[in-house]
Parts: structure tokens; C-alpha cells; sequence
């Protein structure tokens, strides 16, 4: 099963995907995530993703594909499924999207979408901490650790992300409101798209997105 998880910057993807993955045997593949452990390392995928980042702007799309690719490919060898996170993310990416998985016999079963208003998910991304080891998601007003700084489950630093910061947050919902909301059209007219209220407590939002899931296995 090939599912993506689609939501503006701060909606909750990071939170939820663990659980979900967990839950249902899937793969955890987040392109940002990925990008940002690239960057850490200094590599070519790293030095060509930093600035356009930093400044919440896309990367290019043939850097994602290639991400994606290898992701896809690796989980499927082993006979898992996927929960895509932050791709596609354009029209294009869709494209490209749909061409790797024809070429491997599957398609985009099913986009999950959190929906939330942006005036909320400022606030969200500013109190926004991110475990540097294990990419586990706090909010330091909504859903802080134990003891500040420090994640709950792996002890790991947790840090702010560069593009947690209040201009690059409106780059990021800008380019999710001109380039990734018409992915969402796109996905509707093939039938494929479960909305979920992501302005809710973060297990009536899993509880939700498990049941999505779970009705389109049976
Ligand atoms: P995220 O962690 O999903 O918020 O992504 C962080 C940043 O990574 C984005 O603001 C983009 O710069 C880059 N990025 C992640 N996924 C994509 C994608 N599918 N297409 C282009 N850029 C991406």
C-alpha cells in the first residue's frame, strides 16, 4: 500500500507518521527529513537543498524523485508498504510520482489530509522542537518533553529548525498554498483523498488517520 500523508507545514505530519507506520507496518518516507539528515552530512544532495531550505523554499523536484525512488524501491524489495510525507508536493511531483509507481505495478492508493487554518500552524511551527536523533515532533507550549531540551525517548538533543523561523514560515505556507493545494485536485478526481481536522487533540487525529488506513485495507 502506497499512501502519502499531506498537510500545510505544521499540521502534524511528523507527529503522526510514527505511530501510524508502527501501526500498519509501513515505511516513513520524509523528504524533508531526509534532506536535513543530508545536509548534516555535507553531502551533494545536502549542499544543493541548505539555502533553498533555509529559506522555506522547494528543492528541486529531480532531488526529491531520487530520494523517493530509493526509498520506494528498498521498501518494496522487502515487501513493505509506504506513508509518503511532504511528496508529492506540486503537480509535477505527482507526475513524476505516478510514473515511478506504474513502472513497479502500484499506484497512490490514498493521500490522508490534515487540515488546519493557517493562523494556527504559526504558532505551532514557532513552539515547534525536533529530536536531532530519533526526528521525534514536540511543541514546547502543546506537547513539551519531560525535561526541556531533552527528547523523552532517545535522550537526543532537540533542536529548532532552520525554517521554523517567522519568514520562512510565510515562504513555506505561501508555496503550500500556490503549489501544493492543487495537488489535492488533482488526487479528489482519482477518488483518493480521506480530509481529517488536524485542529484536535493528537489522538482523536490518530485515532482517525488509523481508521482511514485501516477501512482501505479491508
Ligand atoms: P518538511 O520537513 O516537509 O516541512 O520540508 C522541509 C523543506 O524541505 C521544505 O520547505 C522544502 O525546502 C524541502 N522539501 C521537502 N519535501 C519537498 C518536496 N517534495 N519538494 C520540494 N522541496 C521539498
Amino acid at each position: 500500500m502506497i499512501l502519502t500523508l499531506f498537510g500545510p507545514p505544521g499540521s502534524g505530519k511528523g507527529t503522526q507518521a510514527g505511530a501510524l507506520c508502527r501501526r500498519y507496518g509501513l515505511i516513513h518516507v520524509a523528504t524533508g527529513d531526509v534532506l536535513r539528515a543530508e545536509i548534516r552530512t555535507g553531502s551533494e544532495t545536502g549542499k544543493r537543498a541548505s539555502e533553498l531550505m533555509s529559506r522555506g523554499e522547494f528543492v528541486p523536484d529531480d532531488l526529491v524523485l531520487g530520494i523517493v525512488r530509493d526509498r520506494i524501491d528498498a521498501a518494496l524489495d522487502c515487501g513493505k508498504g509506504v506513508l509518503l510525507d511532504g511528496y508529492p508536493r506540486n503537480p509535477d511531483q505527482v507526475a513524476d510520482l505516478d510514473s515511478l509507481l506504474v513502472g513497479r505495478g502500484r499506484r497512490l492508493d490514498m493521500a490522508l489530509v490534515l487540515e488546519i487554518d493557517d493562523a494556527k500552524l504559526i504558532s505551532r511551527l514557532t513552539g515547534r522542537r525536533i529530536c536531532g536523533e530519533c526526528n521525534r515532533v514536540y511543541n514546547v507550549n502543546t506537547n513539551p518533553p519531560s525535561e526541556p531540551g531533552v527528547c523523552d525517548d532517545c535522550g537526543g538533543r532537540l533542536e529548532q529548525r532552520a525554517d521554523d523561523r517567522e519568514e520562512a514560515i510565510a515562504t513555506r505556507l505561501e508555496e503550500y498554498h500556490g503549489q501544493t493545494r492543487p495537488v489535492l485536485a488533482v488526487l479528489e478526481a482519482r477518488d483518493a483523498v480521506v480530509r481529517i481536522d488536524a485542529d484536535r487533540p493528537i489522538d482523536a487525529v490518530r485515532r482517525d488517520l488509523a481508521r482511514a488506513v485501516a477501512e482501505a485495507r479491508a
